[in-house]
């Protein structure tokens, strides 16, 4: 299952055509001498057309496609496996270049068509309860692979011209690569390629306050979603350590002067550890803490997993917990887990036997 192509001689430095946004892909044409239209053709090719071999890219001139061959290549993560969860949930592992290996994850009808993508091989955040916080940061995902994954999953899923639905909420902290990221939202965003309109796309932080400041004068802006899961800095302290360098009152400060799309708001999510967050004054203080700002609750009752401390509440409590917070004027949605015969659900990412070099 390799369409991971066009390779220069080993002594000739070959351009990633993948790696490149469309200016970029322009830019590298004028190099080359040919007209700056020609980045143009090869951008629709590869990312509206899904064709990554330069011979198959008709409209290019001959010796122009034979001089690609040689001085680019088109790189793609390359799909391993495809486990399809008994809801249609389906996780692909996809190998990059270097042969470390990410996850991501198609969720059907949502009503929506969802791909779910990493951003980076492991995650430094450390979450207590998240099983990729387990694996420690190997390495950050460049914008190629990030864009790649969502080329992968439409062409697997045959959604490329269908409306999708993008989340970084796979493997990683998005606002921790922050540049490959925005670049990749780029990328797939541009009306040459497969022109992904920003609002269908969500970003989920664990609340790097910089980050989310700068990312508020992005051109290409997705929704956000911030994983909140404490109400107190004692009880967020210990299970998301980035909460001790950046508190509850400067991110929710952050959150209250973000500026939003018209009808615009912000997601709390919210993961329900038993006895330990999801008791009714967390209810109540999460209500108090939100106030002021346009946003909404998801919570995500806690994927279990060998080796997380915490266990899952019952429904009871979580529908109590729901209750006040509708009662408080808050809108609230519960996450259904999809994908947990899979291990495809949130949190559930971890790629066996990837260990920091
Ligand atoms: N690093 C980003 C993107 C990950 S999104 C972030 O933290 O927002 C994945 C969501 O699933 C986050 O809200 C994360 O906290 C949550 N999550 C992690 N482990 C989980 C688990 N075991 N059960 C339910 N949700 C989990």
């Amino acid at each position: 299952m390799t369409r991971v192509v066009e390779q220069g001689s080993a002594a000739t430095p070959v351009k990633d055509f993948s790696e490149c946004d469309r200016p970029e892909l322009e830019a590298a044409m004028v190099a080359m001498g040919e007209p700056a239209f020609r980045g143009r053709q090869l951008f629709q090719w590869l990312h509206q057309r899904d064709v990554v071999t330069f011979d198959a890219m008709t409209d290019l001139p001959a010796p122009l496609r034979s001089r690609l061959q040689h001085q680019a290549r088109i790189s793609e993560p390359a799909l391993e496996t495809k486990q399809v969860s008994s809801d249609g949930t389906t996780k692909f592992l996809l190998r990059l270049a270097d042969g470390r290996r990410v996850e991501a994850v198609y969720i059907p009808d949502t009503p929506n068509q969802t791909f779910c993508v990493s951003t980076q091989v492991g995650c430094a955040m450390a979450c207590g309860f998240c099983l990729t916080g387990k694996m420690g940061l190997i390495r950050n995902l460049t914008a190629g692979e990030i864009a790649g994954q969502v080329r992968v999953l439409a062409r697997e899923t045959h959604l490329r011209t269908s409306p999708f639905n993008i989340v970084l909420m796979g493997m990683g902290e998005p606002l921790h690569n922050y540049d490959a990221t925005m670049k990749a939202l780029g990328i797939l965003a541009d009306p040459q390629g497969l022109a992904v309109a920003p609002r269908r796309v969500t970003l989920s932080t664990v609340g790097l306050v910089p980050a989310i400041k700068k990312l508020a004068d992005e051109p290409v802006m997705p929704n956000l979603a911030i994983s909140l899961h404490g109400t107190t800095d004692a009880q967020r302290d210990a299970l998301v350590p980035i909460n001790r360098k950046y508190g509850l009152e400067e991110l929710m400060d952050t959150c209250r002067n973000f500026p939003l799309r018209r009808r615009g708001r912000i997601t709390f999510e919210y993961v329900m550890l038993d006895g330990v967050n999801d008791t009714p004054d967390d209810a109540r203080r999460l209500a108090r803490l939100l106030d002021g700002i346009p946003g909404k609750v998801n919570l995500l009752p806690l994927n279990e997993a060998d080796g997380i401390p915490f266990t899952r509440p019952s429904d009871a409590r979580v529908n109590t917990f729901a209750k006040i917070l509708s009662d408080a004027g808050v809108t609230v949605s519960v996450r259904k887990s999809r994908g947990r015969d899979i291990r495809a659900a949130c949190g559930q990412l971890l790629v066996e036997g990837e260990r920091r070099a």
